[in-house]
């Protein structure tokens, strides 16, 4: 099959603008693809890039559009290199795009229930105050974030936490990579004695990435060492990636960012062939990577995790936006 290939690319500005550990985010970038096979069905695609995370940049995503001609086969599809992880997502998901989306005026995003999603809570005390409105919107996982403040701080806060949350209720915390191993097993320790209280009825889900990328072995000793499970986020940003993880014995969680990952393809086979715990999660796109990510999340979900996108939307005015970005619409 032979596809006629467009792109544009793409600035949109965050509602709110995202505190990451990389500083302030306030506009997101990407690039949107249109194939329009021979029978003149559409599929649309979207590359997300989150360099710092482990993905191409969006030079290098942008670079590799234009230097494709204005008629593309599934054999350049299918063969684009690991490197351009983003770039495999946005291709192949336009390629097998199934979604009346964008045909159908003033469509509305397909979203699951709030209680399929974990609701990030705000960094230090505040989460203390403002898990009660999570709660009511229907939100019954929760992340917060770990490794920012001084540890017995943050484990004061964390008691708190965890006796104002109700029953029921799932706690992820997130150290993206900032405890040190001796802080690991601390946060470990405690979160084991919390499952040994037999009164909380409160879950700890995971830690998620305690330990910086380097520091996989460390880590891998941390799964074994403790009840609670670790899960690996900025470890297993691509396939390659999860791969190499999985190899060295990596039997706890893997988050998943459809967005950057890589290939659709090749990420089903491996998940299908290892039954991994998975965790999907966000990188802030469209709702067109959104809709593709979210398929692929239903699809390869194990265990009942919620998935770790936002329920309200990133960006105003979702349904008209592709509009003004393609004039012959
Ligand atoms: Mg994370």
């Amino acid at each position: 099959m032979r596809y006629q290939f467009e792109f544009r690319p793409y600035q949109r500005r965050f509602l709110r603008s995202l505190t990451t550990n990389h500083g302030k985010w306030d506009i997101r970038e990407g690039i949107i693809l249109r194939l329009t096979d021979e029978t003149l069905k559409v599929g649309w695609g979207e590359i997300a890039p989150i360099s710092w995370f482990g993905s191409e940049t969006l030079e290098q995503a942008l670079d590799f559009c234009r230097q494709l001609p204005g008629e593309i086969t599934d054999e350049i599809i299918f063969s684009i290199p690991d490197e351009l992880p983003a770039c495999q997502f946005g291709f192949e998901s336009a390629w097998e795009w199934e979604s009346e989306f964008f045909s159908m005026p003033n469509a509305q995003c397909p979203m699951p229930h709030a209680q399929s999603y974990s609701a990030l809570l705000p960094a230090g005390e505040a989460a203390l105050n403002q898990w009660e409105t999570l709660w009511q919107k229907g939100y019954r996982t929760f992340k917060w974030k770990i490794g920012v403040d001084a540890i017995a701080h943050e484990l004061k806060i964390f008691e708190s936490l965890i006796h104002t949350l109700p029953a029921f209720t799932k706690l992820r915390l997130d150290a993206n990579g900032g405890l040190s191993y001796e802080e690991a097993n601390l946060w470990l320790r405690t979160c084991d004695n919390l499952k040994a209280n037999e009164e909380l009825a409160l879950e700890i889900e995971f830690i998620e990435q305690p330990l910086p990328v380097e520091q996989f072995q460390q880590m891998l000793k941390l799964s074994t060492s403790y009840e609670t499970a670790i899960a690996l986020d900025e470890s297993v940003a691509t396939l390659a990636q999860l791969t190499a993880c999985h190899q060295q014995g990596w039997r706890g969680v893997f988050v998943i960012k459809p967005g950057i990952v890589g290939s659709p393809s090749r990420l089903r086979k491996f998940c299908h062939q290892y039954l991994i715990d998975t965790v999907f999660s966000s990188v802030f796109e469209t709702a067109i990577a959104r809709l593709a990510a979210l398929q692929l999340a239903a699809e390869l979900s194990q265990n009942n995790r919620a998935i770790g996108f936002g329920i309200d939307h990133f960006f105003e005015q979702e349904e008209t936006w592709l509009q003004s970005l393609w004039k012959d619409l």
